[in-house]
């Protein structure tokens, strides 16, 4: 039956598409390696800089987050070698199960699901590893099944402190144009991201932002890579080409939604995504739920992860708001499956939206019958008055 009105895609990720940004992708197709292309490929690797906030190499590849997830350890390490991660959630997990896959040993610092990374811990750890075995430190920035954010530029300054040399690698695939992010600055050697999250874009593409480090590091690195050999990247890219076919219509895409970031201003994507998450958090404490994140300061503005009481099902709960208000919530993932749904929060986002957004799930709440104290939506509305 045909569904009146638009859907509401409020999962972390693919976040909504702006119709800038839609146009933007279904111009023609052109030759990847013809003289108007370099224009194209150029604008995406300089704008990318910009966004990432870095002077250094930003790689760009036809591929989902994972695949530039594979792509930072490739280029980088070489088989046998120790890495260090930290256990923030779900997707923490797939990082060091993919390490693992590819021949290395993947250490984890154990976490709660609850919050970020801790650099008290991680430079506990590295100050035991006198003979310098860890090779690479990994964590998630904005860790997506929890809602919880990490405190990237303390984590570097934890690794400064043990005086370890070990590359840092941070995934910011669901942070990066929605949370505050400095690669440079930040000492970051590989910055991992995607193109569905903050960055409005359908998925498909993904990217590796490296220092002069990782840069380096990518001559002795001794995993088999191919594909994603940065080695073959850099050539090219330097007039704006790729080794092989770029995804074209995505590229476009990306360059309208680095304009459309820069005429909001940077500082004012994450003041908004700051200021939603918050409003989300006062909606789910006035229902009398919990949020996932009990960290303070840690909670994420690009998604708010929120616990049902025991006994009852996320997952219905999910299907039940889809069915009778046309809105796709995120599912809990492993250790919280059925235990937690997420509310998407980002990209191309406004008040009224998160409202409406917000009004959805205390519908779905009564409509499931989920125990909650009405009132929600008014206290996130007080807050974005
Ligand atoms: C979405 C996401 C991924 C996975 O990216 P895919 O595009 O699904 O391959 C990895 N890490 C985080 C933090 C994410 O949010």
């Amino acid at each position: 039956m045909r569904k009146a009105g638009r859907h509401f895609l409020q999962i972390p990720g693919p976040s909504a598409v702006p119709d800038r940004i839609l146009s933007a992708i279904g111009q023609q197709t052109i030759d990847h390696r013809g003289p108007d292309f370099a224009r194209v490929g150029l604008k995406a690797l300089e704008g990318l800089k910009t966004i990432f906030k870095t002077e250094q190499h930003v790689f760009i590849y036809p591929a989902s987050g994972t695949g530039a997830w594979e792509a930072a350890l490739v280029n980088t390490l070489s088989p046998g070698d120790r890495v260090l991660m930290f256990e923030t959630g779900h997707f923490s997990t797939l990082w060091k199960k993919l390490a693992e896959k590819l021949g290395l040993q993947a250490e984890f610092i154990q976490g709660d699901w609850r919050g970020g990374a801790d650099p008290e811990q991680i430079e506990a750890r590295l100050a035991e590893d006198k003979g310098h075995e860890i090779k690479a430190v990994c964590v998630v920035h904005n860790e997506t099944s929890t809602g919880s954010v990490s405190p990237i530029a303390e984590v570097r300054k934890a690794i400064d402190r043990a005086g370890h040399p070990a590359l840092f690698m941070v995934d910011t695939i669901s942070g990066l144009a929605s949370l505050e992010y400095k690669h440079d600055e930040w000492g970051v050697d590989v910055t991992v991201s995607g193109s569905q999250k903050g960055l409005m874009l359908p998925p498909g593409l993904s990217f590796n932002a490296a220092s002069a480090k990782a840069v380096a590091a990518n001559k002795k690195a001794g995993l088999q890579r191919s594909y994603w050999d940065w080695e073959e990247m850099i050539g090219p890219n330097k007039t704006g080409y790729f080794p092989y076919t770029p995804a074209t219509n995505l590229l476009y895409g990306l360059n309208e939604a680095v304009d459309m970031l820069h005429e909001e201003g940077l500082d004012n994507v994450f003041a908004r995504h700051a200021r939603h998450g918050q409003a989300a958090r006062a909606a789910v404490r006035t229902w009398g739920l919990e949020v996932l994140c009990n960290k303070q300061g840690q909670e994420s503005g690009v998604l708010t992860a929120v616990k049902l009481p025991d006994g009852h099902s996320a997952d219905a709960f999910r299907a039940s708001t889809l069915q009778h208000y046309d809105i796709s919530l995120g599912n809990g993932l492993s250790k919280v499956a059925d235990k937690v749904f997420r509310i998407g929060h980002l990209g191309d986002f406004n008040d009224l939206m998160l409202v409406a957004t917000l009004a959805g799930v205390e519908m779905g709440l009564k409509q499931a019958n989920v125990p909650h104290e009405a009132g929600g939506v008014q206290a996130a509305m007080k807050l974005l008055t």
